[in-house]
């Protein structure tokens, strides 16, 4: 209550992943190992803000986690808001945020905020970064402007929106930016200011299957076509190439592409870490006229990774047939 007036409910679930992680002892390398209401100790602010629900859901690498995984907290997700809450918070590690959130986002079908945040310091680093980023992502959970935004990723005072985030350095404090477009706000002061407001969202329904494989595949100079020519043999039911520049593959891929795009959902995205994949400038074999001719889909603006999570997920609802609608978004 604050002076009478009850609090917004605020669920917090912890995966694992650098903000759950510390040294056992001064000088040691550090592991998962608080749980989730450990993290919260530590933001006692947090208490008065709202009335704070917490869960442990997992203690892993974040690297570790998977589909099956992410359906399990997404059901917990979906429960807290069905249970009342008003915003609902993930810690992880950050080295997968960028995949997981837009996997959630993708299935995410509440006005109710869902923040996700982890650290890029251990607890038991000096200048750790958890706490910090675990005040903003309530903040932003909690703020009027984040409903209806979908799954949001916030970390260093900065928000992200869940297709467009990602971790662009390895180690350092600010690792995460949304390439082109930017971020979509800012914690300042405590208070969340976003740069525009929300837009239309889809959303897909829970696939009915897990068991299906997406291939990723980065194309680099003068490679080979071994591993192109044992995606479908291997059982894959979908490819994404993280393709050269605007989307282009070499010749001797491109040769191949035809056979395996009617065999299967193949996405080109650029492996270039910001901009768009291009539609009809370049002409050559391997370029995207060739490659759409063979019925390969330009992966536009989102990124290989992402790419994968949506096939994945399209194919596992058995919505494949809408994939190029996606893609155009
Ligand atoms: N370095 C990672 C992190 O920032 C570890 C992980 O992703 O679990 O959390």
């Amino acid at each position: 209550m604050n002076g009478g007036v009850p609090l917004p409910r605020l669920s917090i679930g912890s995966l694992g992943g650098t903000v759950s992680m510390q040294a056992a002892a001064p000088g040691h390398a550090v592991r998962p190992t608080l749980g989730c209401d450990e993290q919260l100790a530590k933001v006692p602010q947090l208490r008065h803000m709202a009335d704070v629900e917490v869960a442990t859901l997992g203690l892993l690498p974040s690297a570790s986690l998977g589909f099956a995984a992410l359906l399990d907290v997404l059901a917990w997700a979906r429960s807290e808001v069905e249970r009342g809450a008003q915003g609902v918070i993930l810690t992880q590690g950050t080295d997968t945020l960028e995949e997981t959130a837009y996997f959630l986002d993708l299935l995410w079908p509440f006005d109710v905020p869902l923040v996700m945040t982890g650290a890029m310091r251990a607890a038991s680093q000096p200048g750790n970064d958890g706490p910090a980023n675990l005040l903003s992502a309530a903040q932003v959970a909690l703020a009027q402007g984040s409903r209806g935004r979908g799954v949001l990723v916030v970390m260093n005072d900065q928000v992200h929106c869940a297709a467009k985030v990602r971790k662009t350095a390895s180690l350092a404090l600010a690792a995460f930016e949304s390439p082109g477009c930017g971020r979509v706000g800012d914690v300042v002061e405590g208070a969340v200011v976003y740069r525009q407001p929300p837009g239309l969202r889809d959303v897909l329904p829970l696939p009915h299957r897990i068991e299906h494989r997406v291939a990723l595949l980065e194309v680099c100079l003068d490679a080979d076509t071994a591993l192109l020519q044992a995606v479908a043999p291997l059982g894959y039911e979908g490819l994404v190439i993280a393709a050269f520049g605007a989307g282009h593959v070499s010749g001797s891929w491109a040769a191949l592409l035809d056979q395996l795009a009617s065999a299967l959902p193949v996405i080109v995205a650029t492996r270039t870490g910001s901009g768009s994949t291009a539609r009809a400038t370049y002409e050559f074999a391997g370029a995207e006229i060739d490659l759409q001719r063979k019925g390969v889909h330009m992966a536009g603006q989102l990124c290989p990774r992402k790419c994968r999570i949506l096939l994945w997920l399209l194919l596992g609802t058995g919505e494949q047939t809408a994939l190029q609608s996606w893609l155009s978004q």
